[in-house]
């Protein structure tokens, strides 16, 4: 008999509820297994359209998330200096009067005075709306210091990048290459596909300095030098463009490869494109012997050599600029191998393979298809070589450019949205022509008027830049000025130093979600603790005079707050997956979904997004309030199902009408949440099969896209290998159109905007001595962790209490370290103590760490001593958010030029041996954080289980 204890088959709970995991961003389908109303287990649900019942180790410990010792529980009121954790609980009726009377009075004079910043949530589509309404342009999320690179560089070539724009297509994939990923973009999706391709006899070749995570499975890797990815991938161009495999027929359809440049003249039109009267751009059909629009059926445009036009002028088309830039010497194999520590026989062995696979493996779907300019097409040709990237490549100075060169590559093989490439995921691809450009125009922000747009968006000349007549920024951080004008996410990573230095003005409120900026996502975290707790002397006021935050745990950031709103967890309120958000679709079916409480909460804590809606109707925004000032909506459950951003279309896409008849478009439901919880929490619509690949040119999936309220007319695009924007830009620099930039950025702008894609050095590898400095320190991001959560997580902290620096082994032997060692790593900026661990994967001349499992003493519950805290660090200590001064004293901000992405990946240092009587902890160690009210004194063993085995325990 089996002991019952253990018996199998036996219900763990009485009730199950279909939710969406947060434990990580991927947004996987969960049931929670409920006995008695409390969580007792976490399963993956087999239906949802993004892990199929798959769950992974953060997202089963969720659990302890849940019911973590770190919960906040009351709001907070800050009692005594910042830093110290002196609050007294307040009742949210007061925190929220605070709130108010804190911020209308900004709204009245001068919106811009609030900055509202918010870390990884998922609810970017409200908070965006209701920095909108409130008047502000200082809005942004975290991307700016994520990989807003990988997501812009992606937009400007193709119209989407990867992760939430697209995916491989996995089960026709022979091919995979990786590049730089952090193992949680994209998690389970990523584990998932690669098993599937590898079953199918694919295989993969991860481009990473780390061999860890996905690279450790692949079947080839190339530990490449941080960095040079641009100039490996420019050099594998150069092969595929030498042995002339490349896909012309796919580059003469599907992108701008004829399109007609203007040379050099000396006027603002150089290397802009040639248009016609109605602004199209033009080719030159070498059938008819003329020039014709671009949205013409031209089967043979001219590719190569130069064309007069009839002003006398010469222009030349696309590709052929393309390949006199790739075919020099400098972008050969054996000019980059050095740089990039790849020799030229595995760049030239790389780029064979590529070729091999996508030309010689070809695979067709017998599928007819009508392109956008009418023509049909017997099937659809897929070259079956995908690519992943994300932050790897992304986070440093030549981030962007380095993006783009990607998805070049990915072009040039004709292997974009193709059977067996890479594929867009709806509502993607959306040309950067489609999307908004950013609002905030000096004039335009308002005493009590909402801003004309959206805060974030992407500006398609120096005419969209957020400057004013002086070229001064509009907003706090400084996007859209001349510092980074193509900064599509903000740049979290400045706010707080440029309000602490009052530039280039003064803000009163920060209002931060989520955002943890007193620790690991701030540079220079030291710096920025000082900037939170420094005052004015003339005022004895602090310099950035209030605090808001909001967060469900005490983090280090609760303690710099002066305000704080207690937020739930993430299985006690509603959410929104939303299509106008970061969606969850597939490649060949659009899906959006919804979290819902699936337990009630037993603190004093509201979710975050109601709390939202509730201070927008409080301020009277208009859009969170009626007609006759009433609150337009009870919580953000009801925005969920009734707020409509034009006629029609709402958060969610599912069962829309009165009926919950209609997709995509429909009048708002009310039983919407209902039909959503009976499916499971997810909405899936397949797309209709002859629109599922080329959707950038398939006159059926634009059909489908305007009939899902994508758009409100159809948007083909045309892949920009050049791009005219970044030209803009150039011809800006070159003092040939206005506005201008400062003469002190010329330069700079001149060679971050190069119309094809370049490579340059990081500016930090440009500026620090190399005998000094002579290794690259990273972050890699666990698989068993996500941000700053994991690692208060009772189950998850056992898999990483702390984060030894991996040191390669030629520098271990050079420097007599071994495993366990403490050592001092020195950047320009900074010095930190920590345990070393010996390692042969990796770049020889890159040491790496896990991110943010280091934590200041006494924050997130943990006990003063814990591993966390003594053993484990922040590579943050060693990254300043501005660069060493350049020759004349300026000091730029470390990050990348065209999108201000921070630049965490350019860090350069040099290790020592700790001396063997120094304290064995981690230095710096700032002197421990108090618990708020409210959070007790973690049991000595956070157990789980106790509650149902004698009813008393913690559960
Ligand atoms: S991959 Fe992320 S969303 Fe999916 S189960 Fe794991 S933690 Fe949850």
């Amino acid at each position: 008999m089996p002991d019952p204890q253990i018996a199998l088959n036996q219900p763990v709970g009485d009730e199950i509820k279909q939710t969406t995991c947060y434990m990580c961003a991927c947004r996987c389908g969960i049931n929670v297994h409920l006995k008695g109303g409390k969580v007792r287990y976490i399963e993956g649900n087999r239906d949802h359209p993004v892990n199929k019942g798959v769950l992974c180790a953060k997202g089963s410990a969720g659990i302890m998330q849940h019911y973590s010792p770190a919960r906040l529980t009351k709001p907070l009121l800050r009692v005594g200096p910042r830093g110290k954790g002196e609050f007294k609980e307040i009742s949210w009726e007061e925190a929220l009067q605070t709130a108010v009377d804190w911020m209308a009075p900004l709204r009245k004079s001068d919106p811009k005075k609030l900055a509202f910043f918010t870390g990884r949530d998922q609810s970017q589509a409200l908070t965006g709306y209701w920095a909108q309404m409130f008047g502000t342009p200082n809005f942004a999320a975290h991307g700016g210091f994520c990989s807003v690179n990988m997501a812009a560089g992606g937009i400007y070539t193709m119209g989407g990048s990867f992760w939430e724009f697209g995916q491989p297509d996995w089960e026709r994939s022979k091919l995979f290459v990786i590049f730089g990923v952090a193992e949680d973009h994209d998690s389970n999706p990523i584990k998932m596909g690669m098993s599937v391709l590898k079953k199918n006899g694919g295989r993969v070749i991860s481009v990473n300095p780390v061999r860890t995570g996905y690279s450790a499975i692949a079947d080839d890797w190339i530990g490449i030098r941080p960095g040079t990815d641009g100039l490996l991938i420019l050099a594998v161009i150069h092969e595929l463009l030498r042995t002339r495999k490349i896909d012309l027929d796919y580059l003469v359809r599907y992108t701008n490869a004829g399109w007609l440049v203007h040379d050099e003249a000396g006027d603002g039109l150089d290397g802009l494109f040639v248009r016609d009267e109605a602004g199209e751009a033009q080719l030159f059909d070498m059938d008819a012997g003329k020039l014709v629009p671009q949205t013409a059926i031209c089967k043979r445009p001219q590719l190569t050599g130069s064309v007069t036009l009839e002003n006398g002028r010469t222009a030349t088309p696309v590709l052929d600029l393309l390949a006199r830039k790739y075919l020099t010497d400098e972008h050969a194999p054996e000019a980059v191998a050095e740089q990039t520590g790849v020799s030229a026989e595995t760049i030239r062995g790389l780029a064979a393979e590529l070729a091999r696979v996508a030309f010689e493996e070809e695979i067709a779907i017998e599928q007819p298809w009508t392109d956008w300019k009418g023509e049909r097409h017997e099937r659809f040709i897929g070259r079956p070589v995908s690519m992943h990237a994300m932050r790897g490549i992304s986070a440093h100075s030549n981030g962007f450019q380095t993006c783009r060169a990607l998805h070049l590559l990915q072009i040039l093989l004709g292997s974009i949205e193709c059977p067996g490439g890479f594929r867009f995921k709806p509502p993607y691809p959306k040309p950067a022509t489609a999307h908004p450009k950013p609002a905030g125009k000096p004039g335009t922000v308002k005493p009590e008027t909402p801003l004309g747009g959206a805060p974030l968006g992407y500006p398609q000349g120096p005419e969209d830049l957020l400057i004013d007549g002086e070229g001064n920024p509009v907003r706090i951080d400084k996007a859209y000025s001349w510092e980074a004008p193509l900064s599509a996410h903000g740049l979290m990573h400045m706010v707080i130093s440029n309000a602490h230095a009052g530039d280039p003005y003064k803000i009163d409120t920060l209002f931060m979600y989520m955002a943890n900026m007193a620790w690991n996502s701030s540079m220079n975290t030291m710096g920025v603790i000082g900037m939170l707790e420094d005052k004015d002397p003339e005022t004895g006021e602090y310099k950035i005079p209030r605090i808001i935050y909001s967060d469900a745990y005490a983090s280090e950031m609760v303690s710099y707050a002066d305000l704080v709103l207690p937020d739930t967890t993430y299985l006690e309120r509603h959410d929104c997956i939303s299509l106008l958000d970061r969606p969850i679709c597939e490649a060949d079916a659009v899906a959006d979904a919804i979290r819902h409480p699936v337990t009630e909460p037993d603190r004093d804590v509201r979710p975050f997004q109601t709390v939202l809606i509730d201070l927008g109707a409080r301020l009277g925004l208009p859009g969170f309030v009626n007609e006759d000032g009433s609150a337009k909506y009870a919580d953000y459950a009801d925005y969920m199902v009734n707020h409509e951003r034009k006629p029609g279309i709402g958060p969610l896409a599912g069962w829309r009408g009165e009926d919950g008849d209609s997709s995509g478009r429909g009048a708002p439901n009310p039983d919407q949440l209902d039909r959503y919880i009976a499916n499971g929490g997810f909405w899936h619509r397949e797309i209709p099969e002859e629109a599922q690949f080329f959707k950038h040119a398939n006159a059926a999936y634009q059909e489908f896209a305007v009939k899902m309220g994508f758009f409100d007319a159809p948007q083909p695009s045309v892949f920009q290998l050049y791009s005219e924007v970044l030209q803009k830009f150039r011809n800006a620099a070159d003092g040939k159109t206005e506005p201008r930039p400062p003469e002190h950025l010329a330069d700079r702008v001149r060679t971050a905007f190069d119309p094809l894609p370049s490579w340059y050095q990081p500016f930090e590898e440009s500026l620090v001595d190399a005998d000094e400095f002579p290794l690259h320190a990273l972050t890699q991001r666990p698989m068993a962790m996500y941000h700053s959560w994991g690692s208060q997580n009772a189950w998850l902290r056992q898999i990483h209490g702390h984060n030894p620096l991996y040191v390669p082994a030629p520098v271990c032997d050079d420097l007599g370290i071994e495993t366990g060692d403490w050592v001092w790593v020195t950047s320009p900026h900074g010095r930190i103590r920590v345990i070393a661990r010996r390692m042969e994967g990796v770049n020889a001349k890159t040491a790496w760490t896990w991110n943010a499992i280091g934590k200041r003493a006494g924050a997130w519950a943990l006990e003063e001593d814990a591993p966390e805290a003594r053993k484990g660090f922040l590579l943050n200590h060693l990254i300043h958010e501005l660069l060493p001064p350049r020759g004349d004293g300026r000091r730029w901000a470390n990050s990348d030029p065209v999108t201000g992405q921070a630049a965490w990946f350019d860090l350069r240092v040099r290790i020592e041996k700790a001396g063997a009587d120094e304290d064995h902890v981690t230095a710096p160690a700032p002197p421990p954080l108090k618990r708020p009210p409210g959070v007790e004194k973690a049991p000595e063993t956070v157990a789980y289980g106790e509650f149902w085995k004698n009813g008393s325990g913690r559960s």
